[in-house]
């Protein structure tokens, strides 16, 4: 239902601070569980179901290693509300962790092939063949860039889906039908569903458009339309009151 994101090396920007933060602004469109992962340079996940109250329990204090991360709220579609079925997922080896907000249609059909090939799964949702998608290209030798697009290729839906990799300080996103929107950050790039998720840290955003894929680093931004050209993005400034 809800996704933050964000990459950054500042010193006064701790990352699970900034994506705890960034939930709790978007608790009011509602959610039945919620979870953070970040690249810390394995990649760990804190997930619960239930109120936000609850995974902050569980979150370490400091991650001062960790560079990049994502979060979810969710609001559940496919398995009901449970620590397993909360987001991030991840792949069998958690080489990569995956938050997503919307639909996948064709998940049955891909769930099969990737059991049929040995993929073991550990919830109920349509997401979790996402990590398990990009796990498979992986080891076909992509770098992570290829693999979360090669595995974005096979899914017919609706989605708003951003991933972290171990040992790796980019976030990588993209859409189709559901919103994400990048903001801009001194020293750092956050990226989220909706605007007031990080609209304490940053005003200027680019709002991503249905099939492009964006990649964020502590340095900036890149976006690329759906045939991998580079997308010439125009930054905006919002004048909303955080
Ligand atoms: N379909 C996914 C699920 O049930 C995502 C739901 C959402 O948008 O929060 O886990």
């Amino acid at each position: 239902c809800g996704i933050i994101g964000y990459t950054g090396a500042r010193a006064d920007r701790n990352v699970i601070e900034v994506l705890s933060n960034g939930l709790s602004r978007l608790e009011y469109r509602g959610y039945d569980s919620a979870g953070i992962a970040v690249a810390d340079p394995s990649v760990s996940v804190y997930k619960r179901e239930g109120e936000l109250a609850a995974l902050e329990e569980t979150l370490p204090e400091e991650t001062d290693d960790a560079l990049a991360g994502i979060g979810h709220t969710r609001w559940s579609t496919h398995g009901p509300p449970s620590d397993e079925n909360a987001h991030p997922h991840t792949d069998c080896e958690k080489k990569v962790a995956v938050v997503h907000n919307g639909i996948i249609e064709n998940y049955q059909e891909l769930r099969d092939e990737l059991e049929a090939k040995g993929h073991e799964f550990d919830s109920e949702t349509d997401t979790e063949v996402i990590p398990h998608l990009i796990e498979a290209a992986l080891e076909q030798g992509a770098d992570p860039g290829s693999a979360f697009r090669q595995a974005i290729e096979r899914l017919e839906g609706s989605y708003a889906v951003a991933a972290v990799f171990r040992g790796r300080e980019e976030v990588y996103a993209t859409r189709y039908q559901s919103p994400l929107v990048l903001g801009v950050d001194d020293g750092g790039t956050m990226l989220a569903s909706d605007v007031p998720a990080f609209l304490e840290y940053t005003d200027e955003v680019i709002y991503l458009e249905d099939e492009q894929f964006a990649t964020i680093r502590p340095t900036g931004i890149e976006v690329r339309d759906e045939r991998g050209a580079l997308v010439d993005v125009s930054v905006e400034t919002v004048d909303w009151d955080p």
